[in-house]
């Protein structure tokens, strides 16, 4: 499997990168976890704008889904007239209907289903392609789910959105590569169930055995550095933070 940081940004875009979005490649299918503001963008310089297989939403806030209205466009007004063929799109509950009201004037209420094959995650095992993803719902004030996909014996677990979570530890046991959230700062922030500190991404990797760690969620106003010694000082394994355009071998 290849991971590639399409955006990272937490909950707003930074000057350096768009929000959360990640590419994940095997076997010449592309996976893509969420599409966050001024993903669509970032994509292009990753593979061609029709050349995505598969589309999972963690949740619907805006930083994971609102560059679905744009690829909407893309998809439906075609540069040559014609349309593109539905791709599967996994999401909540309801994604369909947020996105459509989102982007405010489709053509009619059923248009996005013309482009995009929505499918509703519950918490579940299922195929996607060559992958077999696990959803678990993780901790947010809406229904957000976390992810892990393994592909030839190896493993991947994106935590979405989500404070402290027994969910997510056991999505992330013994993964390979734990991409975790880290969007409040130990001693600052401290709201339950909605986003997990540098520290508690730690603590996390730590409990389930997770293999590597990846911070990412890390909002422009706050300190990367600071979430990263926080994770290190409670985790032993390798840990470092997203970055837009970094790419990983799983
Ligand atoms: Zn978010
Ligand atoms: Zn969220």
């Amino acid at each position: 499997m290849k991971l590639t940081v399409v955006g990272c940004s937490g909950s707003f875009p930074s000057a350096e990168s768009a929000c959360s979005s990640y590419l994940v490649e095997a076997d010449g299918f592309r996976l893509l976890l969420d599409m966050g503001n001024g993903a669509l963008g970032e994509l292009q310089r990753h593979c061609g704008l029709y050349d995505l297989d598969a589309i999972f939403l963690s949740h619907l806030h805006a930083d994971h889904c609102i560059d679905m209205c744009a690829y909407f466009v893309a998809r439906y007004y075609r540069h040559d007239g014609g349309r593109c063929d539905p791709i599967p799109v996994y999401g909540p509950e309801g994604t369909e209907h947020r996105l459509t009201t989102a982007y405010a004037d489709t053509p009619t209420a059923s248009s996005m289903s013309e482009v995009f094959d929505f499918h509703t995650v519950k918490p579940s095992t299922f195929e996607i392609g060559p992958f077999t993803v696990h959803t678990e719902r993780v901790a947010h004030p809406v229904e957000a789910y976390g992810i892990r996909v393994e592909h030839a014996g190896k493993s991947l677990t994106y935590s979405g959105d989500t404070g402290i979570s027994p969910a997510l530890d056991e999505l992330a046991r013994e993964a390979d590569l734990f991409l975790c959230e880290a969007a409040f700062t130990h001693g600052k922030e401290s709201i339950p169930d909605l986003h997990l500190n540098g520290r508690e991404a730690g603590e996390t990797a730590s409990r389930a055995g997770a293999r590597r760690l990846i911070l990412t969620h890390i909002p422009p106003w706050t300190d990367p550095q600071t979430n990263l010694a926080d994770a290190r000082a409670v985790y032993d394994g390798p840990v470092e933070l997203a970055a837009p355009r970094k790419s990983y071998e799983i």
